[in-house]
């Protein structure tokens, strides 16, 4: 099959071999040597010295792990939001009790830094902002180097989900000064859904010691203590953390910013491939993803009809739209180590696929 959603990824072989070892005592010196390369390899790829801990659950639960470690019920929060993504980040602090301020961009849009700057010198009482870095419902990857500066310039605590861009875009979190960074590990990871990471630099943790929310499994005081012994609190998902010790080993032997240019060179074949079919791209393609690519369904087309079609008869896997961009766009995945025959393989079937449920690209124009 020929999975090209975003998220979770087919994985290379040597990866699903490595998971498939038996398993250790998560107390014992195998174990320790296992989380510390782990915790090695990420901070290489989170490119900080902060703390980077391995959490066990989806990429959800580390989010939901940065809200509840660093706010308290009560606080305002600005959420920035461009997505369904962006909209979880705000209902999981509402959930915990935080005053949730909105500033929301038109979907398929990247956040404008300058009303974000705006915004953050008309509402003083603000203490931490959320941010998606790279928007997965609608193909949108924000310039995050120039919203961390604004953040940072007024002095709040910046709280990033990178779980759909970590290890596939350029991503710098010390240099960029990105307090709590979240991500998972069944996007550019290379590994099965189940684990997320997130890194907490001194104003993180400091936050930390004053968050009054109401936390246990996601306690990441906890999951430092026992980092620091070579465990994590509670029982991990050590299938999928013997795949990741592999995959991050493959990221930093090809060398980060080859895999940076990989993913741009992924993103431009995937665009130009669905522009030269007649399709029209969702995203401002000003900022549209290196990672996941959103594509109009055109007029009188069923999204539900496509999708399965190139399922059944194409075996190819393409995502649907989330929230209102339900039946109105597809997202093409690519991230992780995508063969280009894949990709290419992918645009044939879905041309195919659009001339089996009638679309008729040059609709309009001339036709011989
Ligand atoms: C996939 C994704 C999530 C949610 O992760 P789960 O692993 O499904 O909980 C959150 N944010 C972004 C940007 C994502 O791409």
């Amino acid at each position: 099959m020929n999975l090209r959603t975003p998220g979770p990824i087919p994985c290379p072989d040597e990866i699903l071999e490595a998971s498939a070892k038996q398993m250790i005592n998560h107390r014992g010196p195998e174990f320790q040597d296992l989380v510390n390369n782990i915790t090695q390899g990420l901070k290489k790829v989170y490119r900080t010295k902060n703390d980077v801990l391995t959490l066990t659950g989806s990429g959800t639960g580390s989010m939901e792990a940065a809200i509840v470690n660093t706010l308290s019920p009560g606080d305002t929060v600005l959420s920035v939001s461009i997505g369904v993504f962006g909209d979880r980040f705000a209902q999981i602090a509402e959930a915990y009790g935080a005053k949730v301020e909105k500033l929301t961009f038109p979907w398929g849009n990247a956040i404008d830094p300058d009303i974000l700057q705006d915004t953050l010198s008309k509402n003083p009482d603000i203490k931490a902002v959320l941010v998606t870095h790279n928007e997965t419902s609608t193909g949108v990857t924000n310039d995050l180097e120039k919203v961390a500066k604004v953040v940072k310039e007024s002095d709040k605590l910046l709280i990033v989900d990178a779980i759909s861009s970590l290890s596939s875009l350029p991503f710098y979190t010390d240099d960029w000064g990105c307090d709590v960074v979240v991500a998972g590990s069944q996007k550019g990871w290379m590994v099965a859904p189940g684990l997320s990471f997130i890194s907490m630099s001194d104003r993180a943790w400091a936050a930390f010691e004053e968050s009054k929310m109401p936390k246990f499994y996601w306690d990441v005081g906890k999951a430092k203590t026992y980092l620091d012994r070579g465990q994590t609190p509670w029982t991990p998902a050590v299938a999928i953390m013997y795949g990741l010790e592999i995959s991050l080993k493959m990221i930093v032997d090809e060398g980060l910013e080859n895999v940076y240019a990989r993913h741009k060179e992924m993103g431009d074949t995937v665009r130009n491939g669905v522009k030269n079919i007649g399709l029209d791209l969702f995203a401002n393609e000003s900022c549209a993803s290196n990672t996941v690519t959103s594509v109009h369904i055109p007029e009188g087309i069923e999204a539900k009809e496509l999708l399965g079609t190139l399922r059944t008869d194409y075996n190819v896997v393409i995502a649907g739209g989330q929230g209102s961009l339900d039946g109105k766009i597809m997202r093409i995945g690519h991230m992780g180590q995508v063969p280009m025959t894949d990709l290419d393989e992918a645009l044939g079937s879905l041309k195919a696929g659009l001339d089996k449920v009638g679309f008729q690209p040059n609709y309009s124009g001339a036709r011989g």
